[in-house]
Order: C-alpha cells, then structure tokens, then sequence
C-alpha cells in the first residue's frame, strides 16, 4: 500500500467530517482505526487521488477487500458497490426505524450492506449508545 499523503489524508478526513463513508460510524467513537480506501482498488489500476479515495472504519474496509461489486441479495444479480465519490448515501441506504440498522433501498445499496457488513454487532450496539447521547443517526 503506497503512502497517503498527509495532505490528502486531511482532505478526504474533513470531507467525510470524520464519518465512515459507508457505515456512517463515527471515527471519534471508534475504537479502532479508520482507512484511506481504494474505491476501485489498486490492483484494478485505481488511483491514489482524492475522486478514488474514502474514509472508511477498518470493519468495512476488511470487508470491503479489493471488490467493487457484489450480488445483491434481493436478486442475487452482481450490482456496483456503493461509490462515495459517485453515489449518494441518501438514495441507496435509510436507517431502520429505531436508527440501529443500515437497509439498502437500491442493489447498490443492498449489495453494499450485504458485502460489508454495515450491520455488525458492534456497530449497531455503538449506534444504540450514541442515540442516547443524541449523536445518531449522523447530519451529514
Ligand atoms: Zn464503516
């Protein structure tokens, strides 16, 4: 993995405001690191700028892998994972009523709760903590 400079790093964190781009968990609250993420990855020639770059929790990008696309599990056709750059998180996602799950209202967005997990245990008991302190669902 090629150094990130810190330049960028500042900018893709300030952009995010310090969310993961794809769960929406907060870096601040995270116990564990957040990573610069190769939306398309390098191994399929993405490149380190900032239109290929997002702030995302080390569970989705563990996840995440070197995919770019995953089968929807409504369909089980192949969709594009969600593209931070590209997409936006408001038409492909809403919070479940009691704002503890992520639901995928597109195959883009299915696909992308469904490959990276954005629904582990420990994110929905991290979401549950925070709306009691009011900081959830996120004002992005
Ligand atoms: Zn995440």
């Amino acid at each position: 993995m090629p150094k990130i400079p810190i330049s960028l790093q500042r900018i893709v964190v300030e952009r995010a405001k310090g969310y993961c781009e794809y769960c929406q968990l907060p870096a601040a609250f995270s116990a564990s690191s957040f990573n610069f993420e190769h939306i398309i990855p390098l191994i399929k020639e993405g490149l380190t700028t900032l239109f290929n770059l997002a702030y995302s929790c080390g569970g989705c990008n563990a996840h995440k892998k070197d995919k770019i696309e995953a089968p929807d599990p409504l369909t089980r056709q192949l969709a594009p994972l969600f593209n931070p750059r590209t997409d936006k998180w408001s038409e492909h996602f809403q919070w479940s009523e009691d704002n503890l799950h992520i639901i995928g209202i597109t195959p883009i967005g299915r696909a992308t709760v469904n490959r990276l997990k954005v629904n582990r245990e420990g994110n929905v008991n991290l979401r549950g903590l925070l709306i009691l302190a009011n900081l959830h669902p996120p004002s992005l």
